[in-house]
């Protein structure tokens, strides 16, 4: 390792050592090599570029989409004795060209952009002009279309970081990123694979939770009480969920904040710096809330409601225990929740390529409600990591017994290829239980071997079991508006006694709910 890179670690940011991922990231762009860092939030991915920023002779040029965060890191910079300033739309246009001078004049090491800026030829002009060392590339999974938040502005990166006369290192990072959008990042900023820092997403000290099956304002004020002063952040996907609950919390003396995008600027800022600043610890809120917010003591994030896809998921949750000590992630899981997702994706004016993705990322949400595998684990393949179970997650501490439901199971997966794959698990389910809808009879479903198969179980359980049989992988819904189900390879074998299915269940529930003897 560069000994300067430890002597400014040191008398710099007070630090004596390391993490895991930062002296290779720093050393390849002190050798001017274009690097990707993968590491989870609180990883410490800002000492990957801060460090070699001081060492490198000219400025590096930081493009972060969290302007509401730029000025807290600026001004922490400034107490440390280190020359960053930033450019966003918060300042005028005599201030921008200020700061730009002083850019020139050699006069600030780190400069901090938001990303709308490169959409402006002439910014980008002068950009040119500056001695650029390094190019940092924050929340790097915006560049891609394959990510959760792709970012139009981002794309201009991909020509100005090959096209700024001084040739500056590029070093991209994130801590969200599909192995899909980890390879775009790396194909359109040249990163070589050997470029790829990656210290994995994994959150060891992160408990993560799905809550099924329980009535969700009854599963909160419980929780709170069993916590009490701990602070924590509470996700729901309406505006009017947020209302609702925040008032229903401040009815039990709960002291909590609100955030949504309906309230004004003013009233916005002023909760967020109550949440902050723990006047108010308990925050309820709809994803406006949360970009860029640094607060290290979040214990709790609990989603009342699902999001629309996993790398939201994760990156919400993951607002829990940055400063690295125990902390819950809970989703309060409903299925009726996706479907508000669903809607929202009905509405959006992405096109049809763009739905088709949200769908069918939409699914694997769904999935993360239903699997019985560990919470943690399924994340991270979803991310392209391996890993082992965590021992900590809500399945992970799941202590009810594996039970065989294979003959379940077949009966299931037997009734969705006669229903010729045709149909979604709502009317798979029908079918199962012999109901007698306008559905039914207009399909003529009832002449089906199957039909009634399952008629000893609630309608609601089967498709409960459906869901699990999904989430396990031995159905697939299609993807798009329509997921009509069909069964997968796994599936097949289980169908043809090749493969037995379990399910842990609880030995109560055994008795009522039917299952294989
Ligand atoms: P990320 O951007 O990956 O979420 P940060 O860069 O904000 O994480 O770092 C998270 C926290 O870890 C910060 O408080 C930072 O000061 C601290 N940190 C980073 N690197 C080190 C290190 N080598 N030693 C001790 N603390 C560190
Ligand atoms: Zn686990």
């Amino acid at each position: 390792m560069d000994s300067q890179a430890t002597t400014i670690l040191k008398e710099k940011f007070g630090y004596d050592d390391f993490r895991p991922g930062q002296a290779k990231a720093i050393d390849r762009v002190l050798n001017g090599e274009n690097t990707l860092v993968l590491m989870p939030t609180g990883g410490g991915k800002s000492l990957c570029y801060q460090v070699p920023a001081l060492l490198l002779p000219g400025v590096t040029v930081v493009v972060s989409p969290l302007i509401a965060l730029m000025k807290d890191q600026v001004d922490a910079l400034n107490e440390n004795g280190i020359a960053a300033t930033f450019i966003n739309s918060t300042i005028t246009y005599q201030e921008m060209a200020h700061r730009l001078d002083m850019a020139a004049a050699g006069e600030v090491k780190l400069l901090y952009l938001a990303p709308e800026r490169l959409d402006n030829p002439e910014f980008v002009q002068q950009l040119g002009e500056l001695n650029i060392s390094l190019l940092a590339i924050d929340e790097a999974h915006c560049i891609s279309q394959w990510g959760h938040d792709f970012r139009p502005s981002y794309l201009n990166l991909q020509t100005i970081a090959g096209q700024l006369p001084s040739h500056p290192a590029v070093i991209a990072l994130t801590a969200t990123a599909t192995s899909r959008v980890a390879d775009d990042i790396c194909a359109r900023l040249a990163i070589p694979d050997a470029g790829v820092v990656s210290t994995g997403f994994a959150r060891s000290n992160l408990s993560f939770q799905v809550v099924r099956d329980q009535d969700k304002d009854t599963y909160l004020l419980e929780y709170l009480k069993l916590n009490p002063d701990h602070s924590g952040i509470i996700y729901c996907s309406t505006r009017k969920e947020v209302e609702r609950l925040a008032n229903l919390l401040a009815k039990h003396h709960y002291t909590v904040a609100h955030y949504h995008g309906g309230m004004s600027d003013a009233e916005r800022a002023a909760n967020q710096e109550d949440f902050l600043f723990d006047r108010k610890p308990i925050m309820v809120a709809t994803n406006a809330f949360g970009m860029g917010i640094d607060k290290s003591n979040v214990r709790f994030v609990i989603h009342a409601q699902a999001p629309g896809d996993l790398e939201s998921y994760y990156q919400e949750a993951g607002r829990a225990g940055r400063d690295g000590l125990d902390s819950d992630a809970i989703l309060l899981f409903a299925p009726k929740d996706l479907q508000i997702q669903r809607f929202f994706i009905d509405q959006s004016d992405g096109d049809d390529d763009y739905r088709q993705k949200q769908y069918s990322k939409l699914e694997t949400m769904r999935q993360y409600g239903n699997t019985g595998e560990c919470l943690q684990q399924f994340i991270l393949r979803y991310f392209g990591e391996a890993s082992q179970p965590c021992g900590r997650c809500s399945n992970c501490r799941d202590t009810r017994e594996y039970v065989d439901v294979t003959e379940s199971a077949q009966k299931v997966l037997s009734c969705v290829v006669r229903m010729r794959s045709r149909f979604g698990k709502g009317v798979v389910a029908s079918v199962l239980a012999g109901a007698n809808n306008e559905r039914i009879r207009q399909s003529h479903l009832a002449d089906l071997p199957t039909y009634g198969l399952l008629s000893s179980w609630r309608q609601k359980d089967i498709t409960g079991f459906i869901d699990f049989l999904t989430a396990a992988g031995y159905l697939q819904p299609a993807a798009g508006q329509y997921p009509t189900l069909h069964v997968t390879a796994t599936g097949a074998a289980v169908l043809r006694g090749e493969a037995s299915v379990r399910r842990k269940q609880a030995a109560k529930a055994r008795q009522s709910l039917p299952v294989d003897d």
